[in-house]
């Protein structure tokens, strides 16, 4: 996600952001996923969602790391495994399909159990 991504969220105005704690510096550990982060900027994400919320005066919440936003179902609140390579959402209790990311991002949004840093 580039500056630019993060202005577009923000500038919707939402009531509030919920971003995941990612453990980076252990991702880092990882050759082929430290890559990729370098090319992105991850490190710097955090901070300019910090800065921009800030700025539009946002709430910013972040959701412990070990929440398991994709493993959730966010329909029904199944818990199941999602390897990463399953891109898909399949719920083995209610039978709700979704992309992993969208069911991870409403999750997320539907945390009850979160810190807020701005
Ligand atoms: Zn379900």
């Amino acid at each position: 996600m580039k500056r630019k991504g993060i202005l577009s969220i923000v500038r919707t105005n939402p009531q509030f952001i919920t971003i995941e704690n990612l453990n980076i510096k252990g991702m880092m550990r990882s050759k082929r996923l430290a890559n990729s982060f370098q090319q992105i900027g991850l490190g710097n994400i955090v901070d300019w969602f910090k800065i921009k919320c800030q700025d539009y005066g946002i709430e910013l919440r972040q959701v412990d790391r070990f929440y398991p936003s994709s493993q959730i179902c966010s329909d029904c609140g199944h818990t199941q495994p999602m390897p990463l390579n399953q891109r898909t959402y399949h719920c083995h209790h209610c039978g709700m399909i979704k992309d992993r990311d969208i069911n991870a991002s409403i999750n997320l949004k539907q945390a009850t159990d979160y810190t807020v840093i701005v």
